[in-house]
Order: C-alpha cells, then sequence, then structure tokens
C-alpha cells in the first residue's frame, strides 16, 4: 500500500524549519508571536530569542518605534510594505551573536494577516532577507563610478554631476559660484623625460596637493589627463582667481620631489563666475575653456578670465 499525502500541518512545520531566510509573525504591539526559519548563519543570528517578546523589549526605542509604526500601518491599511534597513546585533538585548558580525543590511517585506478563524489575531508576516553583500557591492559601484582612480578626485562624470547641482542650488539661493579649469603646462615632457609612471605620480601629487589647500566650497575633479576642474561655491570670480594664483605660487616653491631633483609643477586656468547666459554645465564649461585657451596662448602659467589675462608670474 503506497503511503497516503503528508500531513499538512506536518509539512507547514517542516518548511518553516527548512526556510534561509527568517519569516517573523507580530501582533500590533510589536510582540513576536513566532520567529520561523533564519537557519543560514552566514546571514542571521539565532531567532528563538525574539519569540514572546516585543520590539520594545529587545531593541532600543528609538529604532523600535519606527518597526512598530510600520507593523501597525501595514495591519491598519492591509497594504504590504518593503523597505531596507540597517541593524545590528548590539541593536538586539538577547541576541546570541553567532551570525555575522557588524551592522547588516535587510530588505524586508511585510505583509497583513488579517484576524482569522481560530485565535489569529490581527499580525503580520515579515519576510526578512539578508542584503549586505548586495549594498556593499552597490557602495563599491557607485565609489568607481564616480571616483578618479589615479588621484581619488571625483571623475569628469561626477564633476559634472556635482557642478550641475551647484548651479541650481546657488541660482535657487542667488549665491555666486565660480569655475576653473586648471591645465598643467608642458606635462607632456614630463613623461617624455622620466617616464609614465613618474608622470601619473606627479598627477597624483598635484591633486593631494590641491586637495589639501584651503578653500571654503571647493569642489575637485579632474576632468582630463592632465586636466583638473574647480568648482568655488559661494565665491565671486575675483576672490576665486585670487586662489588660483595663490596656488600657482605654492606650487612655485613646493615643486614635485623625485629622488635627487625637484620638477617644477606649473599649470595655466581659466575662471568664469556662473551667469545668467549659462544655461547648463556645458556652457560654464565652454567659457571656462576659452579662458584657459586664451592663458595658454597668452604664455602659459597665468589665470584669465573675462576681462583680464594676469601678469606671468616671475
Ligand atoms: P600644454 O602646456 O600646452 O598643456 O602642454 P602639455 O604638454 O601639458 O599638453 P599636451 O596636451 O600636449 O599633453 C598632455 C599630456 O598628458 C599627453 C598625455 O600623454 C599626458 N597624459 C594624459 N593623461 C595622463 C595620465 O593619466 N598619466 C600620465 N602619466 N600622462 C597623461
Ligand atoms: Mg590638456
Ligand atoms: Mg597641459
Amino acid at each position: 500500500m503506497s503511503p497516503g499525502p503528508p500531513d499538512r500541518l506536518a509539512l507547514l512545520e517542516a518548511v518553516t524549519r527548512a526556510l534561509v531566510d527568517p519569516v517573523f509573525v507580530l501582533d500590533r504591539d510589536g510582540r513576536y508571536l513566532e520567529a520561523f526559519g533564519g537557519s543560514d548563519r552566514a546571514a542571521y543570528d539565532s531567532l528563538a530569542y525574539l519569540v514572546g517578546k516585543t520590539l520594545h523589549d529587545i531593541m532600543p526605542a528609538a529604532i523600535a518605534d519606527g518597526f512598530l509604526a510600520d507593523v501597525r500601518r501595514v495591519i491598519d491599511t492591509g497594504q504590504p510594505h518593503v523597505y531596507e534597513y540597517t541593524l545590528s546585533a548590539d541593536d538586539c538585548a538577547g541576541n546570541a551573536h553567532d551570525g555575522p558580525p557588524g551592522p547588516q543590511w535587510f530588505m524586508g517585506r511585510i505583509a497583513p494577516i488579517v484576524a482569522g478563524a481560530g485565535d489569529v489575531p490581527d499580525c503580520v508576516a515579515w519576510v526578512v532577507i539578508n542584503i549586505t553583500r548586495r549594498r556593499q557591492l552597490e557602495a563599491e559601484l557607485q565609489r568607481f563610478a564616480t571616483t578618479d582612480e589615479l588621484t581619488g578626485l571625483l571623475n569628469r562624470r561626477a564633476f559634472l554631476a556635482r557642478l550641475e547641482a551647484a548651479m541650481e542650488t546657488a541660482r535657487a539661493a542667488g549665491l555666486p559660484l565660480a569655475l576653473a579649469i586648471l591645465d598643467l603646462d608642458h606635462f607632456k615632457a614630463v613623461n617624455d623625460r622620466f617616464g609614465h609612471a613618474v608622470g601619473d605620480a606627479f598627477l597624483r601629487y598635484v591633486a593631494k596637493a590641491l586637495l589639501a589647500w584651503p578653500a571654503a566650497g571647493k569642489v575637485l575633479g579632474r576632468i582630463g589627463g592632465e586636466e583638473f576642474a574647480v568648482l568655488f561655491e559661494g565665491l565671486a570670480l575675483p576672490s576665486a582667481a585670487a586662489l588660483l594664483r595663490e596656488w600657482q605660487a605654492q606650487f612655485h616653491v613646493r615643486p614635485f620631489e623625485l629622488a635627487d631633483q625637484a620638477i617644477g609643477v606649473a599649470f595655466s586656468a581659466g575662471v568664469v563666475a556662473m551667469a545668467d547666459e549659462d544655461a547648463s554645465t556645458t556652457d560654464l564649461l565652454r567659457r571656462a575653456d576659452h579662458w584657459l585657451y586664451e592663458a595658454k596662448h597668452a604664455g602659459r602659467g597665468l589665470v584669465a578670465h573675462p576681462g583680464w589675462i594676469d601678469r606671468r608670474l616671475g
């Protein structure tokens, strides 16, 4: 005789035990009526300690309040809720700390369970999945996409995005904004004389110095091979130009040191203030680029801006 179908309840229990991700059942007081599954110790601490306790028994009020509000909203509206949150074993009193170390990111899917037959109260099924690895990869991807690998400055794309946001903010607030483009003078000669690796170190030196020198509202990007862009938020054109001249003077006395020799650092720059005519980042960049060209054309080592080309430094 073949065996009959398995007992449904026994099967259901077996399935909940086998779940690698947890499912919590919480009532409208935030009490854990059940904690199923979650057997994957690489992703979750043991969960049995939760059953019978409330969110507020376990977590600091600031965290528990938020979770409880979510539970009640799902029960009251009958609408499921999905969101991502971070939680650490240290936030949970009574936790066995037998899961992954440090703060973890979770995605919670909270579904309403309407009071039904028997003694099932209003409650929610809170399905959890550990998404820490995914969040880490997203952060890494974001960093790769926005950072210039050689210098650690914003790359061209990220700088342009930052510039666009800054233009909007400055316009809305009626504040000044200046943009400079710096291009190293005769940089090709550095590569030719000392090799590409030294050229790279030279570029890193320049980036580090530009980053270190203080200027309020300064945002730096590497927008081309040996071209840097500087955004001065809240700064009027004369102040921005004065800073650039100061940086030229600083490089003048702080050459790039290579073993037993010093290689001079010089740049030309075009700098402009945002004006009504600048409808987009492209317009502003084009104008700064034009004045950079003027600075190069007038002899290099200069800062040029509308109406003015500085005299060459001594
Ligand atoms: P100018 O004063 O007219 O700007 O002269 P320049 O030599 O600086 O300009 P040019 O455009 O002729 O040369 C720029 C050089 O920058 C050429 C290119 O090989 C070098 N370069 C661009 N990106 C990198 C980089 O990432 N590393 C190194 N080492 N060199 C780079
Ligand atoms: Mg160039
Ligand atoms: Mg150059």
